[in-house]
């Protein structure tokens, strides 16, 4: 069944979702040459529980870190590890607040340094097919065109979209219905109604769209190793426009900064 959440529980949305920005900020200034990514997740976990806030990810069917963390060619749900980051290196960081009963959702996907213009690229486009998902999540649409606003533009470069994994609505629990693929046919799927909250995140490959599951159980890589880029934002359907509820800003304040 499909929650649909009340303005009040909006605003607990919100307030946490600011809290989940602001930690992704402060990842954001932390990421360069040298740092460990398990130190990258201290930093998250510590900045969330000072806030009052709770990981969501944290013991989720016994996952182990505040963040998922998927460098280079894992897609997804990789540890927290004493691997450390290099110059050229990409970096997914996946993260969930739960405040006051909800969850918020959201992941970005970092240069380290300097990246190749093939890899820059990638997550350019993996970022745009996010807010042309976004566009298309309005009342009256279906999930389905989400999915295609998404797969059309990315496969458009030539990219692999991930079958295996989607988006999901949010709420009370993590992952909640709808499923929210980034690939499918316009007019297809459920219906969006105001006060539907999902997370949108496609995951892009710049190769081919296939992908292994590590030994650990969790990590997600691409079968042919090439790199793969992963955006997200948890975002409300309303009547004209979706509202978006997590931010980029504290992100894109520290990457402006550095350029
Ligand atoms: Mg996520
Ligand atoms: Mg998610």
């Amino acid at each position: 069944m499909i929650y649909y959440k009340t303005e009040a529980e909006i605003d607990i949305i919100k307030e946490g979702a600011d809290i989940l920005g602001r930690a992704h900020g402060l990842i954001a200034k932390a990421i360069k040459p040298g740092i460990k990514t398990i130190e990258l997740d201290k930093i998250a976990f510590d900045f969330i529980t000072e806030s009052g806030g709770k990981p969501s990810f944290k013991g989720y069917n016994g996952f182990p870190g505040t963040l998922c963390i998927s460098v280079n060619d894992q897609v997804v749900h990789g540890f927290p590890s004493n691997y450390e980051l290099k110059e050229g290196d990409i970096i997914s960081v996946d993260c969930g607040v739960f405040w006051k009963g909800f969850h918020s959702d959201s992941a970005y996907t970092y240069p380290v340094g300097k990246v190749s213009e093939e890899v820059s690229s990638l997550l350019k486009a993996t970022k745009q097919s996010l807010y042309l998902g976004i566009e298309n999540a309005i009342e009256g649409n279906r999930i389905g065109d989400i999915s295609f606003a998404i797969q059309s533009y990315v496969e458009g470069f030539g990219y692999g979209v991930v079958r295996e994994l989607v988006g999901h609505g949010v709420g009370k629990k993590l992952h909640e219905k709808p499923e929210v693929p980034n690939y499918g046919k316009r007019g297809n799927g459920p219906k969006l109604v105001s006060g539907m909250v999902i997370a949108i995140e496609p995951m892009i490959n710049l190769g081919k769209k296939s992908i292994v599951q590590e030994d650990d159980g969790w990590t997600i890589r691409t079968s042919d190793r090439k790199p793969s880029a992963h955006f997200e934002h948890t975002v409300l359907i309303r009547k004209e426009k979706a509202e978006i509820l997590t931010t980029f800003k504290y992100i894109e304040e520290v990457e402006n900064s550095k350029n």
